[in-house]
């Protein structure tokens, strides 16, 4: 009965060991992600917000948000921008 335990309480660390590894690594892509993200976006500076109608909107390669109505839409063929 007392090994049973001892047992159950290694798989339980050994679980709990994994979780946090698991864990770790969807942490530090969830940061390299964010990271990411942030450097890549740049003020368009020219475009009204479809939305909006202001000249704050910013771009990366594919996306553009707007800092006013924080509408998020992508660029598609022709570079016009849709709303996502
Ligand atoms: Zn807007």
């Amino acid at each position: 009965m007392g090994r049973m335990k001892e047992l159950f309480i290694e798989q339980q660390n050994e679980m709990e060991a994994d979780n946090t590894f698991y864990k770790g690594v969807h942490d530090s892509m969830i940061h390299s992600y964010a990271r990411k993200a942030i450097e890549e976006y740049i003020e368009e500076g020219e475009t009204p917000c479809p939305n909006c109608h202001k000249v704050s909107l910013l771009r990366n390669e594919s996306n553009a948000k707007c800092t006013e109505c924080a509408q998020e839409f992508v660029y598609v063929d022709g570079g016009a921008l849709r709303f996502m």
